[in-house]
């Protein structure tokens, strides 16, 4: 339920709403727009009823959210969050391009990486030390030691670091890395960790589980907006359909669905959506066309020697292309670049 004050409400009127919220058993939370002030009400709501605040002063119109997610719904929240990282704001006009290898693999390869993303324009750098793999036998990355070479990264280049947790024992250690907390596919419902990650209070980007619906993405974010971290972004990483030519199907659509249901940013990985470098310039100019507030792309300075998905990694011109390409399709929608 979410109880829209008059323009104008007065402080103590706000506060006596947020007072009956809680005596009644429930977690008010509030969202202060530009002209008028939002108290959602959180928490198993089907035993209120809208006259309790209808009758209170300074209350304009009280609305049920039949949705199953609340804190992450346009309802509760009608302005766009922004995502604030070192000095970049995810969610705002400019779009952000994060870039970087599947995986840390040495120390040489990652500084590189790092240096070659950078010079190509990218602005916030991505690689994974926990690596979750398909098979036990695959490498499974470099784990701590793939962790220290990403805040040497960090130290040396001024790149703000995106990396995967993949338990909610690791976030500790990956918190103390990086700027952003990736939640990979395969653990978009892994709801330990996303408790985990909640309470970290970090950046937190969330991957569409490959056989997840939008719902089930949006009450994955719930999870973790529920522990007061506001800062969630969604990423939307292609979805397993009957296609095989492309290793997942980037299901596009998920752009403007989720910017009509969440004011939570929403960046597109066409990566590892269609599996193939060749096609990932393309889709990366689609996410912006339908506009997407940043892609992931995966890069590595030598793509044919990386120890995984080498085959859908750009090398450093290819980059250097695909940020050329995307400038001109934001300028196109009305954006620009970090
Ligand atoms: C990755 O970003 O390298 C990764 C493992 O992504 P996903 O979880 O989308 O497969
Ligand atoms: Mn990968």
């Amino acid at each position: 339920m979410i109880i829209v004050m008059k323009k104008g409400a007065l402080p103590e009127q706000v506060q006596a709403v947020i007072g009956r919220i809680s005596d009644l058993g429930y977690r008010a939370h509030v969202s202060q727009g530009a002209e008028t002030t939002i108290i959602g009400v959180i928490g198993d709501e089907r035993r209120v009823s809208e006259n309790v605040f209808h009758m209170m002063s300074g209350v304009d119109t009280v609305v049920r959210v039949l949705k199953p997610f609340k804190l992450a719904s346009r309802e509760f929240h009608p302005d766009d969050t922004i995502v604030p990282v070192n000095g970049i704001r995810l969610g705002a006009r400019s779009v952000a391009i994060i870039a970087g290898p599947c995986a840390v693999e040495s120390r040489d390869q990652i500084l590189e990486s790092a240096w070659a993303v950078k010079e190509a324009g990218g602005h916030i750098f991505r690689a994974g030390a926990f690596k979750p793999r398909t098979s036990p036998y695959s490498f499974q990355g470099m784990g701590i030691e793939g962790l220290d070479l990403l805040a040497e990264v960090r130290q040396l280049t001024g790149l703000a670091i995106i990396t995967e947790v993949m338990a909610p024992e690791q976030v500790p250690d990956v918190a103390a890395t990086a700027d952003i907390l990736q939640i990979g596919t395969r653990n978009m419902q892994n709801y330990n960790l996303l408790h985990a990650v909640g309470a970290s209070l970090k950046p937190a980007l969330l991957k569409r589980g490959m056989m997840s619906t939008m719902e089930e993405l949006l009450m994955s974010a719930e999870y973790i907006l529920s522990h007061d971290n506001p800062h969630v972004i969604l990423c939307e990483r292609g979805i397993r359909t009957f296609e095989r030519y492309t290793r997942n199907t980037l299901d596009i659509s998920a752009v403007p669905v989720l910017k009509e249901l969440t004011h939570l940013p929403v960046m597109i990985d066409p990566s590892h959506a269609c599996g193939k470098a060749a096609w990932v310039n393309a889709l990366s100019r689609a996410a912006i066309a339908a506009g997407a507030d940043g892609l992931l792309i995966e890069a590595h300075p030598h793509p044919e020697l990386a120890l995984s998905d080498g085959p859908q990694s750009l090398t450093p011109e290819q980059l250097y292309d695909l940020v050329a390409d995307v400038q001109q399709v934001a300028a196109a929608v009305g954006r620009d670049l970090v």
